[in-house]
């Protein structure tokens, strides 16, 4: 149970004060952010709060809602030990499909599907280390290319760890627009769920994307067993290396993965913690991504009221998503476009939890 701890938390004029402030142009500090995830639920200052964040979202970033989509080109036998994962080494979820790279009439599917759901752009994401220079890439921008023929979406890619600024140069250039890549949480959490990479060669990769030129779509995933701090410590990461697509995942804990045994996380301090993220990234966009529907179950609508102006939408990963057409009646149902273009917005890519 949530409980306030301190005068911001439960005050909601000082909350409608701060958001004030930030439309202002004077940002959200990490301590104002940090005090705000210990609004009481149903509180009044809750309601300033979920009120603050959707002004904050107006004014930065409109009320047009982007929507994005993934495939997996490549599924399940991963090399990596990310503990949320049920693609990765060690997990026994049987669950989902295991697929070779995909091949063309599978791509033309792919890109179908993400259209009629709504998307304008698919992400490309495979389940591995890493893009290494040689065979692998030159595959890797055959597929992109194809991607780019069809045009019906724009193909951008989750592929992982980048080998060297090259990989990410090519990749440029076979037509993606957009590297989606998380930092998946706080630095000070990370070794709890990953231990085959590292946080550093995530912040390179990251570098090496956003030296190519294109754009870069990173976030995370809440619930995993962090704390608070660590939710805004990594809240602060992400603004300090400024994506132009932020996804938020919430743990889906399946069975047979390492963190499988976690309860998914409370639907309201979900809800609180999204609302918090948009006072801290006031200008950002920020995704709704993996785990939503087990998280929010029959609230899942509520999530337009916390800031957020996109959604991953379709059958995602190893997990099935909620129909194209729900999401645009709830969305509708608070004011919010749907779709948005995503040629509007360079980045408005898609990386979820697994992979990326
Ligand atoms: S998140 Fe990606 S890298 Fe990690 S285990 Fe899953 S598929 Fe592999």
């Amino acid at each position: 149970m949530t409980t306030a701890t301190c005068s911001l938390a439960s005050d909601p004029a000082a909350i409608t004060a701060l958001a004030g402030r930030i439309i202002a142009g004077d940002p959200c500090s990490p301590a104002e952010a940090r005090e705000l995830l210990d609004a009481a639920p149903g509180s009044a200052a809750a309601e300033a709060l979920f009120a603050g964040a959707q002004r904050i979202r107006e004014a930065f970033v409109g009320n047009r809602l982007r929507v994005c989509s993934v495939v997996n080109v490549k599924a399940g036998n991963c090399s990596e030990n990310c503990s949320y994962c049920a693609q990765a080494s060690g997990s026994e979820n049987d669950g989902y499909k295991r697929t070779k790279w995909m091949d063309s009439e599978e791509i033309a599917k792919a890109t179908e599907s993400a259209a009629a759901n709504g998307a304008k752009a698919l992400g490309l994401v495979a389940a591995w280390w890493g893009i290494k220079e040689g065979t692998q890439l030159d595959m890797v921008c055959d597929t992109i290319r194809e991607f780019s023929q069809n045009g019906k979406v724009r193909p951008d890619v989750n592929l992982g760890i980048l080998e060297n600024q090259r990989c990410a140069d090519r990749i440029k250039e076979a037509g993606a627009a957009v590297y989606g890549h998380n930092l998946e949480t706080a630095k000070s959490f990370f070794g709890n769920i990953c231990s085959t990479h590292s946080y550093e060669e995530r912040l390179k990769t990251i570098s090496y994307i956003k030296k190519s030129g294109m754009g870069l779509c990173s976030g995370g995933i809440v619930g995993m067993g962090e704390n608070r701090d660590q939710r805004i410590e990594f809240a602060e990461q992400i603004r300090f290396i400024e994506p132009q697509m932020t996804p938020i995942n919430f743990l889906n804990p399946l069975p047979g993965t390492k963190l499988g045994h976690i309860p998914p996380m409370d639907a309201d301090e979900a809800l609180i913690t999204l609302a918090a993220f948009r006072f801290l990234l006031h200008d950002r966009n920020l995704m709704v991504a993996g785990g939503k529907e087990v998280v929010f179950k029959d609230r899942l609508g509520e999530v337009f009221k916390t800031g957020i102006n996109a959604i991953m939408v379709g059958n995602y990963l190893t997990t099935l998503g909620t129909a194209g057409e729900q999401w645009r009646a709830w969305a509708e149902a608070h004011g919010l476009e749907f779709p948005a273009t995503c040629e509007e917005l360079p980045g408005s890519a898609c990386s979820t939890g697994a992979c990326g």
